[in-house]
């Protein structure tokens, strides 16, 4: 049976530089405008182009994701963007018609988006018949009904395998939107079902308060099928796509090689339950607020974060970034911007061409450089080329 593709977020250059180094087959990125997650790290068109070169290198696909909500005043907004992005993507990420259409005029592949909450076999033929290659399913269906879409619809199938998950259902979400006035639907959401929340019923001889114990009442624990990926992958499903496009660097390289490592041990016939449980524990390292099998093994019913956000078991704290790297002794300069640091670290440093890179630092030559300010720089060797302006952070063990 074919391997899945293994499909990672790319919300920045550097995080597509580690998607790409950590072995992922393709990429999702979005533009400045029409995706839903708008931040100010989208790729411009100039940045869509350097980063097909950089996925064409390397032999991975890049799809763009065109998925908000579109208003009639934006059309021809809509159509230059989809000029701009047409010689260089493998496929757009899309929904709303007008996307639809203006791919199926320009020739580009065509994958519909969770946003349109397929969920059934009709739906499905429907976009289908619409033009669509791919379909990346409503998060909502079990892995049986995944299963029996693709086999009745005999169209790729795209799943989400990790990451955030909202309490709403996909693309039904107007929690942002009636409270702050921006949309979810437009990429905007402030994720309101994270916070706490008291949960006082009224309906009886006096108030009382639901769930006492626990307020995080709306807000759903991280998807994670690392436990059961063999299931997934023996459904034949073709892509399991990674959430997280407003995720660190660091985190899609941690998330991305874990993945990489349990599909090619599945192809290999070595995925075992240990090494499952080790790759869910090198997840936990990174953001996180908890596992959960999400929807495809029967609906979840109390799947809630007990803990406020993060319940990652390392953290860092950026202490500087690289001034210089001599590559033939293999010696990084790091100009020390923040906090200390030990005789012994481990280290991640990130940057938009060296992508993500652990090192474990025993010793660190300490000096001063006058010229600087704050002045403290230090030495220390790392295999891995480095470039001046990489971050350098501290990981600190939960
Ligand atoms: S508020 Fe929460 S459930 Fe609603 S769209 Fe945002 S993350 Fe999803």
């Amino acid at each position: 049976m074919k391997k899945a593709e293994l499909l990672a977020p790319a919300g920045n250059r550097t995080a597509l530089a580690a998607a790409i180094q950590a072995g992922c087959d393709a990429v999702y990125l979005g533009m400045k405008s029409f995706n839903m997650r708008g931040a100010p790290t989208n790729f411009t068109t100039a940045q869509l182009k350097t980063a097909s070169a950089l996925c064409r290198d390397h032999g991975v696909k890049l799809y763009v994701t065109v998925n908000t909500i579109i208003y009639t005043r934006e059309l021809s907004k809509l159509q230059r963007l989809l000029d701009d992005i047409a010689p260089y993507a493998d496929a757009v990420i899309c929904w709303d018609p007008a996307v639809i259409m203006g791919c199926r005029e320009r020739g580009i592949p065509i994958h519909i988006s969770t946003q349109a909450s397929i969920a059934n076999t009709q739906a499905a033929l429907y976009y289908k018949q619409l033009g669509a290659e791919r379909l990346v399913l409503a998060r909502e269906c079990t892995l049986q009904e995944v299963a029996a879409i693709r086999k009745a619809a005999n169209i790729e199938i795209e799943i989400f395998a990790h990451g955030a998950m909202c309490v709403s259902e996909s693309g039904r979400c107007f929690l942002s939107q009636d409270t702050l006035g921006l949309s979810g639907n437009r990429g905007l959401c402030r994720q309101n079902c994270r916070r706490p929340y008291r949960v006082i019923c009224q309906d009886g001889p006096g108030d009382y308060e639901v769930y006492p114990n626990d307020n995080h009442v709306f807000s759903a624990k991280d998807l994670c099928t690392l436990p059961f990926i063999d299931k997934l992958l023996n459904s034949g499903i073709d892509s399991l796509k990674i959430e997280g496009r407003n995720r660190p660097p660091d985190y899609v390289h941690t998330v991305i090689s874990a993945y990489r490592q349990a599909i090619d041990a599945w192809a290999a016939h070595q995925l075992t339950y240990e090494l499952k449980k080790e790759l869910v524990a090198k997840c936990r390292t990174v953001f996180n607020r908890d596992f959960s099998d999400g929807f495809f093994l029967g609906r979840p019913i109390t799947d809630f974060t007990e803990n406020e956000n993060n319940a990652a078991t390392q953290k860092r704290t950026l202490v500087g970034k690289i001034i210089n790297y001599y590559q033939k002794s293999g010696i990084a300069r790091l100009w020390l911007q923040n906090g200390t640091i030990a005789d012994s670290e481990d280290l991640v440093i990130m940057g938009p061409t060296t992508g993500v890179v652990n090192c474990h630092v025993n010793v660190f030559q300490c000096e001063d450089d006058p010229s600087l300010n704050p002045s403290r720089t230090a030495t220390f060797p790392c295999p891995v080329k480095l470039r001046a302006n990489d971050a350098v952070y501290k990981i600190i063990k939960s």
